[in-house]
């Protein structure tokens, strides 16, 4: 289920070496290393996926990430819950986030909406205290800030209902 950079390691012992590819077992399904113009490319066993292994020279060698698709890199990849693409863990726990999104879309706008309205209650379930000296607490105000920005105004509008209860 997850796809840690260091199980690639027997492979990338032989492309370190010069080899242009090399094959190993990773969460226990066979993946083939291999450097295609430059590139370094991981495939794995009946999977439909290329995952690209982003090189960063360090003074001693060279570093390797996973690349996600989302363009970041990562020391592990997680199967989806579909089970078919390995992802970073941003992208596994908001896929609507991913950049295969198109936010545009009268779909796409839709789940970009759900996924923030699941964002923001879950910040509001951390914050205990809403007022302070009759003010709204830092943590709420920028809670609020948040929503606004993501065009919640009736949760802007009921908290100031809320202060305004609060200062009379
Ligand atoms: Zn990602």
């Amino acid at each position: 289920m997850v796809l840690d950079i260091s199980d690639i390691k027997r492979g990338m012992y032989w492309i370190k070496r010069g080899a242009k590819d090399s094959a190993g077992v990773a969460d226990g399904l066979v993946y083939i290393l291999k450097r295609i113009n430059g590139n370094l490319w991981l495939n794995i066993e009946g999977g439909n996926q290329q995952i690209l292994l982003s090189e960063q020279d360090i003074r001693f060698g060279t570093r390797v990430y996973l690349t996600c698709e989302c363009g970041k890199k990562a020391n592990k990849l997680y199967l989806t819950p579909e089970g078919k693409k390995y992802k970073c863990r941003g992208c596994v726990s908001w896929p609507y986030q991913s950049t295969s999104l198109n936010r545009h879309s009268k779909h796409g706008k839709m789940l970009y909406n759900t996924n923030q309205m699941i964002r923001l209650s879950r910040i509001r379930s951390k914050i205990k205290r809403l007022f302070h000296n009759g003010q709204f607490t830092h943590r709420f105000r920028r809670y609020l800030g948040l929503c606004e920005r993501a065009g919640f105004m009736s949760e802007v509008n009921e908290a100031n209902k809320l202060l305004t209860a609060v200062n009379t």
